[in-house]
């Protein structure tokens, strides 16, 4: 992309397409979700598979048993959204890496969703399983199962993926940021093992023997594709979206991993953020960046403040989101696609109309509209995934029985 045009003519010229703030804020005031939308939200098992709650508390606590004036997720809102099951992000900086210490945050980070189920056992209750998922929904309590974000904290040991599992992690993203000794990351373009590193490649097996799904959200195309022709059973992109609408950006995926993925009986939870999901959005970072490389100054929070009252944020909408379902649905079906939000874990840059988690029945009314059934509703908010978890717990069950 050019620079010489001013960021605010690029990002606000393009929205003539569909994504300026303004516009859209007011498209959004007029669109209640039907009351079939509510009703739906609220009698259908929602899983949500990246919310990054604990990192977030545990930079900046507020009590999310209560409505919190901050964040994506607090108890009042996932019960208005209807969320019955969010995975509870356990979130490494991909800096633990080569600082240490990653163990010790993953355990601190579990030990606070422990404290507030225990805290409040009538609204939150641990989850570990498929069945406790299934059990708990029509209660009054969230179910918060857990996912480890980079497998930094496994520190090439298995015996700490055993701990974790028993902790009551359920899928491990081998990768984040920066490439680990399990697996290159999208984001690093030093790739040092060419896909997974032969630690990586073991525990793969050793994650499908132990039920612990495999996240392949973050890692480069190379260890996608290494990971899915090891794993014996599908696995899950906890958090991407599509790269067809964000040419170029690794992170997301490509038409022909859909079809690996598919072909693998994986599923893809498509993250909400607006750069996952629009081009423009993609590269406001890099205009960002540059901008500030322009005016040779750091490019900071405060910078960052400065930028946005400059050259609004060009928000992506509930619209486009569903554009990136459809596009899964129209290239290998209904049974391959769900929600990974990233609340809580992508600042302000959640698209309008999908603000926080008070905001799912908005999703079901845009698919109700576009013509989806009851059926395939429940499909992409929870049944595809169920379905994969479930053959990962009855792998795992069939190998330990040997
Ligand atoms: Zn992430």
């Amino acid at each position: 992309m050019k620079l010489n045009i001013s960021p605010i003519a690029l990002l606000c010229g393009a929205a003539l397409l569909g994504g300026c703030a303004s516009t859209a804020d007011n498209a959004s005031a007029n669109n209640q979700p039907a009351v079939s939308a509510l009703q739906l939200a609220q009698q259908t098992i929602i899983i949500d598979t990246h919310i990054d709650v604990p990192y977030r508390l545990h930079k900046d606590w507020e009590d999310v048993t209560q409505a919190t004036q901050r964040g994506e997720f607090d108890y009042p809102r996932a019960q208005a959204g209807g969320l019955n099951a969010p995975f509870m992000s356990i979130y490494i900086p991909a800096s633990y890496e080569r600082s240490g210490g990653g163990y010790q945050l993953a355990n601190q980070l579990i030990d606070s969703m422990e404290a507030l189920v225990a805290r409040a056992p009538d609204k939150f209750a641990m989850a570990y399983s498929t069945q406790d998922v299934i059990e708990q929904f029509g209660s009054a309590k969230v179910s918060l199962a857990l996912g480890m974000e980079n497998g930094t904290p496994i520190a090439g040991k298995l015996e700490n993926l055993q701990h974790f599992y028993d902790r009551g992690i359920r899928y491990i993203t081998l990768s984040h940021s920066e490439s680990n000794h399990i697996a290159d990351s999208s984001y690093d373009l030093r790739r040092r093992w060419n896909g997974l590193s032969p630690f990586g490649k073991e525990l793969v097996v050793a994650m499908n023997n132990i039920g612990m799904m495999i996240d392949i959200s973050h890692v480069s195309d190379d260890a996608f594709y290494q990971a899915v022709a090891l794993s014996k059973v599908p696995v899950i992109a906890s958090h991407s979206s599509l790269r067809s609408y964000t040419p170029g950006f690794e992170r997301n995926m490509d038409d022909d991993m859909l079809k690996a993925l598919a072909k693998n009986g994986g599923v893809v939870q498509i993250n909400f953020g607006s750069s996952f999901v629009t081009q423009m959005a993609n590269q406001y970072g890099a205009l960002r960046k540059a901008a500030a490389k322009q005016a040779g100054v750091a490019d900071d929070a405060a910078f960052e403040l400065e930028f946005r009252k400059k050259n609004p944020y060009p928000f992506a909408t509930l619209d486009t989101v569903l554009d990136h379902i459809d596009h899964v649905v129209k290239l290998v079906g209904i049974d391959y696609v769900g929600i990974g939000s990233d609340y809580d874990g992508v600042g302000d840059s959640l698209p309008v109309g999908l603000k926080d988690v008070a905001s799912y029945p908005n999703l079901v009314d845009g698919l109700l509209k576009r013509g989806y059934s009851a059926v395939d509703i429940e499909k992409i908010l929870s049944g595809n995934f169920l379905r994969v978890w479930r053959e990962v717990e009855q792998y795992a069950a069939k190998h330990a029985a040997g």
